[in-house]
Order: structure tokens, then C-alpha cells, then sequence
């Protein structure tokens, strides 16, 4: 299966800023790109805007801001909107998004929205595209590239890809058994971040026959809000702690003793939660468990993009 993430074409090099310049990633470009088919969009030159361009900058309102080009007074809000639109299609093959910080148009968070006529702003604002793209895709992974350089986020929006993509692989139209067992799969990940919605999900689904396409869709919107947080240590050691309980009837008392001290140096930070994990894994490779083998926490993503390692 080949997993697809939309990107802010500047982040994979492409020339295409206001400046004729690029903000590529390395991250996204040489360490993502081995595991994932990255999609470059910019919606900036997709409405036809040259490279070089005079700026663009939002004004107005903080929740319903205007895209304005301060040099010609042209509002171009309404076309980077359509551009989205038009490529919803594209969108919904996509596991996330990883967009450019600060940008009018692909901005997250944090982005300037000026009161119009002066310099006076607020940094509150989120790009146009990037406002339009989340309305019409609003289960999908978002994150910003300068984001991406914190360790926790980092891993979390990885984390988050992989999960959706997972969710995307089920056929349609969904079955109450199909997403039980993705349910199922995705146990300890999502009692690592969120425990209540856990439980709340698998009751409201246990109750959900047959499947309707509304369920489905709160379903999945609901497990990516929960996993849009990052896991705290705490929990990650709850988890561990229960998945060394199957293992207890299984191992000897020094085996044992040696998983429940690594779990506590994860848990007092003298460890990474790599550490854990691989003796877990090591253990589940002596003796092994289809119920634990499922599990999406035992190996969310490819070892080596070292996400876990700091951690
Ligand atoms: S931030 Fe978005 S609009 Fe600006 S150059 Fe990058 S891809 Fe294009």
C-alpha cells in the first residue's frame, strides 16, 4: 500500500515562494519520502500568481480573514478556496498534510491576519488553503515543517499518517466487524493518548449495527481528535505495564524483573521508549501473541525514521 501525504510544494524544494526561492524540509524530503509518496500543491502559483510575486497577506477578521495583495489591492481569498476545492478529489487520497508555517495561504497556526490599511496584526490566523483543506477533510493529519523539528510532534503527526492510511486500507461500504478489528488493533494507541475516548469509541461502536456511513465518519474524526495529542510518558508506561501482563505467565522471574526495570527507567526518563519496546518485542518473537501482534503500538511505523528514539 502506498501511503500518500500532501505537501507545501516549497517544502520539497520546488521554487515556488514569493521569492522565487524554497523552504525545503530534510526531513520530509530525504527521511518521509523513503516511507511515503509525497503530493506537492501550491495553491499560490495553482491560481496563477508568477514566481517571483508580490506578497500576499491576510487582513481582517481573525476567524474569516481576507488573502490580500497589498501592491495591486487584489483579493485572491475566493481563488485559493476553488483551487482547494478542486482538488478534493486528490485530498481524500491523502494520509496527511504537512504545510508551510506562516504562509497567507498554507499557514496552520500562528499565521498574521493585519488590520487592513495598516501594519497593526494578530497572530492567530490559518491560511486560506489551509482553513478550506481542513473543512473538507477534517479527519486528516495536519502539521506545520517547522513543527516537525520537535521530536513529541513529530512523531505524533508520523504516528497519525500511519493510523489514517490503516483506516483508509478498510473496504466500503464499512462493516460493524471491519472497524471493530481496526478498533481492536488500535487499542494501545489510543489508550496511550486518550483512555475515556477509547473505551466511549469501542461502547458506542459495540452498539452500531448495522454500520452507517454517518457512524463511521464520527468514528474516525473522533480517534484522530484523540491521537491529535501526543502521548504522555505516563500513559505510554500504563500501556507497557499492561502489555507485560500477558507476558507474565511466559516469562521467568529475571526476565520479568529486567522488563519491569526498563519500563521504570522509560517511565524516570533514563531510557527512551525504544528501549521497552524492543525487549517487548523481543519477548513477543520467543513467545508469540496473534492479540499482541495485531497491535498497531508494537510497530506504528518503519523503525527507521527513529521516531521513538527520542522519545
Ligand atoms: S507556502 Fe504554500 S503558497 Fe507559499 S510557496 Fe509554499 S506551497 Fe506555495
Amino acid at each position: 500500500m502506498t501511503i500518500k501525504v500532501g505537501i507545501s510544494a516549497c517544502l520539497v524544494g520546488q521554487k515556488v515562494r514569493y521569492d522565487g526561492g524554497h523552504k525545503r524540509s530534510a526531513f520530509c524530503d530525504k527521511e518521509l519520502r523513503r516511507h511515503i509518496e509525497l503530493v506537492p500543491f501550491c495553491p499560490e502559483v495553482g491560481i496563477g500568481l508568477g514566481t517571483p510575486r508580490p506578497t500576499i497577506r491576510l487582513e481582517g477578521e481573525v476567524e474569516n480573514p481576507q488573502a490580500v495583495i497589498p501592491k495591486t489591492g487584489a483579493n485572491v481569498t475566493q481563488q485559493l478556496v476553488d483551487f482547494a476545492i478542486q482538488r478534493n478529489e486528490q485530498f481524500k487520497q491523502l494520509s496527511g498534510y504537512v504545510l508551510c508555517a506562516k504562509s497567507p495561504s498554507c499557514g496552520m497556526e500562528r499565521v498574521k491576519v493585519y488590520t487592513p490599511g495598516e501594519n497593526a496584526n494578530q497572530k492567530d490566523g490559518m491560511g486560506i488553503f489551509a482553513r478550506q483543506l481542513q473543512r473538507m477533510q477534517p479527519a486528516l493529519p495536519l502539521e506545520e515543517d517547522g513543527r516537525l523539528n520537535d521530536p513529541l510532534l513529530r512523531e505524533n503527526f508520523v504516528l497519525r499518517v500511519f493510523v489514517y492510511a490503516a483506516w483508509k486500507a478498510i473496504p466500503q461500504p464499512y462493516t460493524t466487524a471491519d472497524i471493530q478489528a481496526f478498533h481492536a488493533a488500535q487499542k494501545f494507541t489510543l489508550l496511550a493518548h486518550n483512555q475515556p475516548v477509547y473505551r466511549r469509541l469501542g461502547r458506542e461502536l459495540a452498539a452500531t449495527s448495522p454500520m452507517t456511513q454517518e457512524f463511521a465518519i464520527y468514528y474516525i474524526e473522533t480517534l484522530m481528535a484523540a491521537l491529535a495529542k501526543p502521548a504522555s510518558r505516563k500513559n505510554h508506561t500504563n500501556v507497557l505495564q499492561h502489555i507485560q501482563g500477558f507476558f507474565s505467565d511466559e516469562l521467568d522471574g529475571v526476565e520479568r524483573q529486567e522488563l519491569s526495570d526498563l519500563i521504570m527507567q522509560y517511565h524516570d526518563g533514563v531510557v527512551p521508549l525504544m528501549s521497552p519496546l524492543t525487549l517487548v518485542r523481543h519477548y513477543l518473537r520467543k513467545h508469540p501473541s496473534d492479540y499482541l501482534q495485531q497491535q498497531s503500538y508494537l510497530q506504528p511505523y518503519p523503525d527507521d525514521l527513529k521516531l521513538r528514539y527520542g522519545l
